[in-house]
Order: structure tokens, then C-alpha cells, then sequence
């Protein structure tokens, strides 16, 4: 695996309440880890998760408005989310492009907000199955980092996470080798964009359906530095040993 940093990331996405903090114990206790970990709960917990971790783990939020502040009932800006003590932010993640109807310009500018407040973005590509059976799914994911990706980022700030949209919450895996063109593809095309030098510093991370099982096959593949997490997030006993095969991948 080349000089990246390696990401263990967990997607609480619409769940958790005070009594799963707890989870995050078994995590923040880690002493070795060999990766960076980063949960990423529900805005109403990030202050407590912090308050928790200690600097242990990263905490993260799910998304962020792209104004500072504003008569933007509902929304959150990154300002806020850094405040909170919050050192990442998803974006682009393919259920708020699904729920939300959230463009490539709409994520390039909240990843511009993100990078403004000082958060690290962790912008989310992937194809659904319609696509990847079209033969489409470079086409999607090259147009997704083309559109996302802001033009004059900070490559420090940006993490990339390819999310085939039919392995979400699926239990279906891409298999290595699908996994392994996708990725090598988004770090030539983001070569191009950067530079070879520049876009080899950016973490690339694989989500969907992640589980401690599959997570040393994944993590073993050259362009994957990490993953991005959903359910196998949600309890320490799931999540610690997908940590551990990264930490020892
Ligand atoms: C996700 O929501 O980013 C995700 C990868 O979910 P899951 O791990 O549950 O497939």
C-alpha cells in the first residue's frame, strides 16, 4: 500500500441516540490502531461523541449547507460542524443525491464550504446496477469526480470514497477486481486533474457492505486505503475487527 493515510470511517447515517455511545468505547480504546478512525453520527450526537472520543477518534459530520450561516431552517454549515469539534464531513453520499436531489455542483460547493471551515471532505462517487449493467460505470464515477471535486482544492483536505450505489446496505460486494479498476481509474483521473504526485496523496477509500469478513480482500487491493462504513459502524463488536484488518492491511 503506498505512504497514504489510511481511513477506517463509520456512516451512522439516521441512527443512534445518547444510549450508543457507548459503542465508542471499544473504539477510542484501540491503542494501536495502525489507521485513522472517524465516526460519523447524526449532528445531534457529534458534540457528545467528541466530548466522549477525547481525541481518540476523528468525529464527523454527514453533510453540510455551503453558506457559513444563514435563514437556512434545518441545515447545518461546516463552520457549525467544526465548532463542534467535528474534523470531517460527508459529502455527496449517493442516498442525500437520491433523497436530497443533490448535483455534482451542488457537493463542489459544499466541499468548497467544508475546505473553508478546515474539514477534510470525504466526497462519495458511485454507479447504480442500471449503470454498471449499461457498461457505464467509469463514465459515472470519472463525471461524479470531475464535477465534485473542487477545481482549486486542498488535496490535504480531500478523501474519496467509491460507493457503488447497489452494494449500500446490500451485503453485495463488487468483486476485487471491479473494485480494483474503479479505483486505479479515479487515481489516474484525478492524476490528471492533480498531478501524479498530488492525487497519489488522496485516500481512496471502498463502501458498501463492508463487514469484518470481506474487509482483508478489500483492504488488500493496491488503490484502497480505507473504507467508508455504514452499517457494520453501528456497534464496536462489527466495526473494531474491520479497523483491525485495516490497521494490518
Ligand atoms: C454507506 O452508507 O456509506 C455504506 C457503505 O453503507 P453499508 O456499509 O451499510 O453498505
Amino acid at each position: 500500500m503506498a505512504d497514504r493515510r489510511r481511513l477506517a470511517a463509520g456512516n451512522w447515517k439516521m441512527n443512534g441516540t445518547s444510549a450508543d455511545l457507548v459503542e465508542l468505547d471499544a473504539l477510542a480504546d484501540l491503542s494501536d490502531p495502525g489507521c485513522d478512525v472517524l465516526i460519523c453520527p447524526p449532528a445531534t450526537l457529534i458534540g457528545a461523541l467528541v466530548a466522549r472520543a477525547n481525541g481518540r477518534i476523528h468525529v464527523g459530520g454527514q453533510d453540510c449547507h455551503v453558506a457559513a450561516s444563514g435563514a437556512h431552517t434545518g441545515d447545518i454549515s461546516a463552520a457549525m460542524l467544526r465548532d463542534a469539534g467535528a474534523t470531517h464531513v460527508i459529502l455527496g453520499h449517493s442516498e442525500r443525491r437520491a433523497d436530497h436531489g443533490e448535483t455534482d455542483a451542488a457537493v463542489r460547493a459544499k466541499a468548497k464550504a467544508a475546505q473553508a471551515a478546515g474539514l477534510t471532505t470525504i466526497l462519495c462517487v458511485g454507479e447504480t446496477l442500471d449503470q454498471r449493467d449499461r457498461g457505464e460505470t467509469m463514465a459515472v464515477v470519472t463525471a461524479q469526480l470531475d464535477g465534485s471535486v473542487p477545481e482549486d482544492g486542498d488535496i490535504a483536505a480531500l478523501v474519496v470514497a467509491y460507493e457503488p450505489v447497489w452494494a449500500i446496505g446490500t451485503g453485495k460486494v463488487p468483486s476485487p477486481d471491479q473494485i480494483a479498476e474503479v479505483h486505479a481509474g479515479m487515481r489516474e483521473r484525478l492524476a490528471q486533474r492533480f498531478g501524479a504526485a498530488d492525487a497519489a496523496r488522496i485516500p481512496l477509500l471502498y463502501g458498501g457492505s463492508v463487514k469484518a469478513d470481506n474487509a482483508p480482500a478489500i483492504f488488500a487491493l493496491p488503490d484502497v486505503d480505507g473504507a467508508l462504513v455504514g452499517g457494520a459502524s453501528l456497534k464496536a463488536s462489527d466495526f473494531v475487527p474491520i479497523v483491525r484488518a485495516l490497521g494490518a492491511a
